[in-house]
């Protein structure tokens, strides 16, 4: 049985980013705040900002579920905590108590597009649609995990598609990208999975892949060149045949 954990992450995402913002000795008024429900702020001796979200501010209509395989959250931090001890590290300082289990669940995370299908998103958002121009989704945030190292890679991707009488939702291209980016990936096999799955999802008339990315393996480890920044490409259907296609295409993301 997996384990549900309703952590309420986006509203404690906003509120540390907006924390970020206020006078270490600002309390933040507790009615007007996003959310709706009162928050009490207050400051501790050490400096930290303490946000505690009371009992009507988590009641919510949109709620966020994380939900882990608690088998394999087991499996991996039992492991995690083994390497702990091999680099030399007390697996039982204070520090590392948690440790193990939140890599277990960041690596599940870093890795949930394993469990989704991209072609799925698309046909679940398919409309008839006339239009015939360049559909552009352009600046899509990469994260990736690079399979040699285990390391993330980041950047940006662009997605074009030029429709042959259905299009799909925007956010299904970005999700497109988020389920093969969210598992151990080479950069250029990633690009080409993107492609290949809306081309034949979609059908469209042509697909172009553009991803840039800088790989942290590169950065704090091996050569240590932090500036390298790796782009690849990949193209189908119009985007082949036309240079003129392929270069409006290559224009618009500069
Ligand atoms: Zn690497």
């Amino acid at each position: 049985m997996p384990q549900r954990y309703a952590k309420k992450r986006d509203i404690l995402r906003f509120l540390y980013k907006f924390a970020d913002l206020v006078s270490p000795s600002t309390i933040i008024p507790e009615s007007g705040r996003p959310g709706g429900g009162s928050i009490a702020d207050r400051m501790d001796g050490t400096g930290t900002l303490i946000i505690v979200l009371t009992e009507t501010s988590t009641r919510m209509a949109y709620e966020k579920k994380e939900i882990y395989d608690e088998g394999v959250s087991e499996g991996i931090a039992l492991r995690v905590r083994e390497i702990l001890a091999l680099l030399g590290e007390d697996p039982d300082r204070e520090g590392l108590l948690k440790t193990p289990m939140r890599v277990a669940k960041s690596l599940q995370f870093l890795t949930q597009g394993y469990s989704q299908d991209g072609a799925e998103l698309i046909k679940a958002a398919l409309f008839d649609e006339k239009y015939r121009q360049m559909v552009l989704v352009k600046d899509i945030e990469l994260y990736s995990m690079c399979e040699h190292h285990m390391l993330p890679f980041i950047g940006k991707c662009h997605v074009a598609y030029i429709p042959d009488g259905k299009i799909t939702g925007l956010s299904k291209i970005a999700r497109v990208v988020e389920t093969y980016a969210r598992r151990l990936q080479v950069q250029e096999r990633l690009t080409v999975q993107i492609r290949d799955c809306i081309q034949q999802a979609l059908r469209p008339l042509g697909v172009a892949v553009v991803i840039e990315a800088m790989h942290t393996c590169m950065c704090v480890r091996g050569v240590q060149k932090s500036n390298a920044i790796t782009t690849t490409s990949a193209f189908s259907g119009a985007f082949l045949s036309s240079a003129r296609t392929r270069n409006e295409f290559l224009n618009l993301i500069k």
